[in-house]
């Protein structure tokens, strides 16, 4: 299949292959179909039926994790500068994937596609950084006796297992990206799985790395399709990272092998982020401007299918008639459709299954708020064949009286749509609002007012992995909430799945065995040495 930057050029059905044990392998039987969501053709099939996981889990073991040891820091860091160098340098083709497989127009895509060279690049300098050693030093060291020469010092290592990692249909460059960064820089072998729906993007990126030899034997391998019973032969020293729903992500924590091993997971799940304007913005403000931008990117970008994005919006009273104005407004501007159009905006959800879940979410957020723009009716995209394409409206509800327990506390609907509520100006209810979500991956404060502030954060914070603040000095300069930087953790408590990637150098953390060594400080010191 040729991929240009205008999108495919014909349209054939490719078979992905997995690779395991240092070859491509076909699964067996037909598999799942992958489709181009903006015109339901289908773009190729994925198997991994029949795939031996014992063996490619013995084979990344071994192989990939005496290759990892005899590396250092810097030389992994290396490795990942080679990898995301690949993927530029094939950014055009990526980008023309993301669009026919993912219904991303090519700024979603960018967004999916830099977004993973950004974070492989960020890592590649943090592993050069962290230079030469086998170790990593945990904070200071400790006198233990009577004499400075008997010292404690906490250290990590790597660990001796493989990292398995499982993603979601909606960032299958930047999901295979930023954890594939952070365990390589850490020394562990990965397994890595795209959703199967979307993995046309995440298999052209195995095959760079393959073809280009980017990494040693046994360091890197691909799944296309299921996991079959792979997870059920993890031990204890191998790892879980998982992104998904929060139903698969409880279903994975409680595989027999996993509990019974001790094996740690990782689990990134949904989050229903909101947004809070402060009772001192002005209408016409920066502030203002700032706050609308972001909600509208959240709602539409990737067509509302970001982990991060803000699916509720509470807003002083006074404030929300303006507020859905101007929402309104800058909404009825998106123009949906095949997303391969240059005057199309905003593309359609990634699967029929999606847009199932989108309207019928729609319709269960009705019972708690009124729809006040769009809605779950089919809609005809621009440029799609007649009838087909998987379009859905950017939908705005308002909910009058919100309360913990209705539908926009409870449900995540994974596409265009979000809720505006108000409440009384005050931080306290605010934060109570935003907290009756149970656990976010973001939260954004729109305010000035430092003493609002400081009673937002303090509310809003333990229920978060991030918070951003929009103020009038950073305005002109803020970051989306719904970016994730490589520098900041990423995950999030209770509903969020309680995961933690990221965060720069923390994010190796997880792929590495804490260990306290105690004894000569000259000895250990030398262990240290770069
Ligand atoms: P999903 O249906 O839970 O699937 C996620 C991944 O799990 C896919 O790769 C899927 O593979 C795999 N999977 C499903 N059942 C499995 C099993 N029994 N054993 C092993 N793997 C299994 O989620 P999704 O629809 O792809 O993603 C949407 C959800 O992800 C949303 O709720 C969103 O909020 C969340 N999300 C969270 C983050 C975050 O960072 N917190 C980021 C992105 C998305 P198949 O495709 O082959 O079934």
């Amino acid at each position: 299949m040729k991929f240009g930057r205008e999108g495919p050029q014909e349209v054939i059905s490719m078979e992905l292959q997995s690779y395991v044990e240092g070859k491509w392998q076909r699964g067996s039987g037909n598999g799942t179909t992958l489709v181009n969501p903006a015109n339901e053709q289908p773009l190729g099939t994925a198997t991994a039926d029949g795939i031996d996981f014992s063996r490619a889990l013995e084979h990344a073991r071994k192989e990939g994790g005496a290759a990892l040891a005899q590396m250092s820091f810097a030389q992994r860091g290396e490795m990942l500068r080679a990898i995301a160098k690949a993927l530029h340098a094939n950014r055009d083709e990526l980008l023309s994937l993301a669009m026919a497989n993912g219904g991303n127009t090519r700024s979603d895509a960018k967004f999916d596609v830099d977004g993973a060279i950004g974070t492989l690049t960020a890592y590649a300098d943090w592993g050069v950084e962290l230079g030469e050693g086998p170790l990593l030093a945990d904070g200071d060291a400790t006198q233990l006796g009577r004499s400075a020469r008997l010292f404690g010092q906490h250290v990590y290592i790597p660990k001796p297992g493989v990292a398995v990692h499982i993603n979601a249909f909606n960032f299958p460059a930047w999901g295979l990206g930023e954890k594939a960064a952070t365990a390589l820089i850490a020394g562990m072998p990965i397994i890595s799985k795209p959703a199967t729906s979307t993995a046309l993007v995440a298999y052209r990126i195995a095959q760079i790395i393959v073809d280009g030899k980017l990494t040693p034997p046994g360091v890197f391998s691909f799944i296309a399709g299921s996991t079959g019973n792979l997870l059920d032969r993890l031990t204890g020293h191998d790892v879980l990272a998982f992104t998904g729903s929060s139903g698969t992500g409880s279903a994975l924590r409680a595989t027999k092998s996993i509990i019974n091993g001790n094996s740690r997971v990782n689990v990134e799940a949904d989050s229903l982020n909101a947004a809070v304007l402060g009772p001192d913005v002005e209408n016409d403000s920066d502030v203002m401007n700032l706050f609308l931008s972001d909600v509208v990117r959240d709602m539409t970008q990737k067509t509302g299918q970001k982990c991060t994005a803000i699916r509720r919006v509470y807003v002083p009273k006074a404030k929300v008639a303006t507020v859905i104005e101007q929402l309104r407004e800058r909404l009825g501007a998106v123009k949906v459709g095949d997303p391969t159009r240059e005057d199309v905006t905003m593309g359609p959800v990634a699967t029929a299954q999606q847009l199932r879940d989108v309207r019928s979410g729609i319709g269960k957020l009705a019972t708690a708020a009124k729809i006040v723009m769009g809605g779950a009716d089919p809609v005809a995209g621009i440029g799609a064949p007649s009838g087909k394409g998987f379009f859905v409206a950017p939908t705005l509800l308002f909910g009058e009286s919100p309360a913990q327990g209705d539908a926009v506390h409870e449900l995540e609907v994974f596409g265009p749509v979000a809720t505006v509520m108000p409440y009384d100006g005050t931080a306290a209810q605010a934060a109570a609002l935003v907290a009756a979500g149970g656990g976010g991956l973001v939260t954004s404060v729109y305010t000035d007012d430092k003493d609002f502030l400081r009673g937002a954060i303090v509310g809003i914070a333990p229920f978060h992995g991030r918070v951003v603040i929009g103020s009038s000095k950073v305005a002109g300069q803020a970051i989306p909430p719904g970016t994730v930087m490589p520098g900041l953790i990423h995950g999030g408590p209770g509903r969020a799945g309680g995961g933690e990637e990221l965060g720069g150098r923390r994010g190796l953390a997880f792929y590495m065995q804490r260990v306290a060594l105690q004894g000569d400080r000259a000895l250990i010191d030398g262990l240290l040495k770069r």
